[in-house]
């Protein structure tokens, strides 16, 4: 684009919609990582309840049908009527041979069977009768008349140190065993849940990957929206940044703008004089259309319009890259030409001169033979203002004018 060919400020990087964008995508995916490892947890822990409770579900009802049919041969009465849990040497034989029946066809790896006074009467690991767990919190609770139940993983440790270790997952059910009320021991189950381990980490492997394409779709969903959002709000602010700096008919640079260029050249010279460099030049030359207000009489304001488009162009084409020209007034432009000595700016002035009266412009299919005249000034010695070099300017403009017009001053 020939006329934005200037090299506009960059908008502030902070606020620009882009970074609004980028904002949004991290807080889109760290949302999606927090929300999906919450949601695995919790969906794990869902699962592996479900697991436990199922196992102690199966646990009551193997020890309520072993309290129906075996409870002669593990408790005794004593003579005041109370019941203890005890097994007598003459029913230890059966009482194993009966509960060893329901091991493998239920998933039980072991069944202990406790007194009140925390000691093993029963175990199907033989070796375990008669120790005394005390100091087991859970067992107590059972013995207090609660059911507790807790998964242990084949890599934990268990509660005797003795004990055989499980080369399996394993829900361990303390069950209170009841005589008239009272609770006069537990049962302690081991049901072995291991199959379930991977069942429950499929689950919520597949829970987990459903929530986080569903929350991918969403956030894609909003990402798009937003996308778009920014692309209108970026065109919005590049258009209202333009109208800051632009004059909005000729497309060159507007009368603020190009003061503010001719300011910022002017004081680069001064330091660049003070300095005692080269390149402490700076040319400025005012062209103004000549009769202009004819080819609003004559042709309308539209065609007048499209002339001082067309005239803008033709200046344009004439600069270099680092030259800049604004609207100054209503047919009259500023050319800022940085490093351009008294010669070059008369030189590019001359230039210009010709190329309008060149040729003829065309509007409306109507060749029109216009002329400017141009007034330039470049930066002296003593100048310290950048309105002492532009009244000359101006007023070399008014000589060229008062002077016959179509001339470079
Ligand atoms: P001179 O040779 O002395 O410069 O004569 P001139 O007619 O060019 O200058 P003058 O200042 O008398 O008139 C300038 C005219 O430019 C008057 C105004 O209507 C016209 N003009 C100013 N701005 C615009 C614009 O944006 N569009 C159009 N079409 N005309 C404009
Ligand atoms: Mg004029
Ligand atoms: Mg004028």
């Amino acid at each position: 684009m020939k006329l934005f060919r200037n090299i506009f400020p960059r908008a502030d990087a902070k606020k620009d919609p882009d970074s609004l964008l980028r904002l949004f995508v991290s807080v889109a995916l760290v949302s999606i990582i927090a929300i999906t490892s919450l949601a695995g947890f919790a969906f794990y822990r869902v699962l592996q309840k479900n697991v436990i409770d199922s196992a102690e579900d199966d646990a009551i009802k193997v020890s309520s049908a072993l309290s129906e049919d075996e409870r002669a041969r593990f408790t005794v009465a004593s003579k005041d009527g109370t019941f203890a849990v005890e097994v007598s040497p003459a029913n230890f034989a059966v009482l194993d041979r009966d509960l060893r029946k329901f091991l493998s066809p239920f998933d039980i790896v072991k069944i202990k069977i406790y007194s009140s006074d925390y000691r093993i009467v029963y175990s199907t690991e033989a070796k375990l009768i008669g120790e005394v767990n005390r100091g087991n919190y859970r067992l107590a609770r059972a013995l207090a008349g609660a059911f507790d139940s807790k998964l242990e993983r084949k890599e934990e440790v268990k509660d005797l140190a003795d004990e055989l270790k499980f080369n399996v997952d394993v829900v361990e059910t303390y069950i209170p065993i009841r005589a008239r009320g009272r609770v006069i021991g537990s049962f302690e189950v081991y049901i072995d849940v291991t199959k379930y381990r991977q069942q429950t980490m499929n689950a919520a492997i597949m829970s987990v990957g459903s929530l986080c394409a569903i929350l991918m779709v969403v956030f894609g969903f909003s990402f798009v929206l937003i996308k778009s959002g920014t692309n209108e709000l970026k065109e919005t602010q590049e258009v209202l940044r333009k109208q800051t700096l632009i004059d909005g008919l000729t497309g060159t640079f507007n009368k603020r703008q190009i003061e503010l260029i001719g300011r910022r050249e002017f004081a680069r010279a001064l330091r660049r004089r003070e300095k005692g460099l080269a390149d402490a030049e700076v040319g400025f030359i005012m062209i103004d259309i000549d009769h202009f207000k004819q080819v609003n009489d004559r042709y309308g304001h539209l065609a007048g319009d499209h002339l001082l488009q067309l005239f803008a162009e033709r200046v344009i084409s004439s600069l270099r890259s680092y030259d800049s020209v604004g609207r100054f007034g209503g047919e009259e432009f500023l050319v800022v030409l940085p490093g351009s000595d008294r010669e070059q700016t008369l030189s590019v002035a001359h230039k210009i001169w010709s190329l309008i009266r060149e040729e003829p412009f065309v509007v409306d299919g109507n060749p029109m033979r216009i002329t400017a005249s141009a007034g330039v000034a470049n930066v002296l010695q003593d100048d310290d203002d950048l309105l002492q070099v532009l009244k000359r300017a101006d007023l070399n403009l008014y000589q060229a004018k008062s002077g016959g017009r179509d001339l470079v001053v």
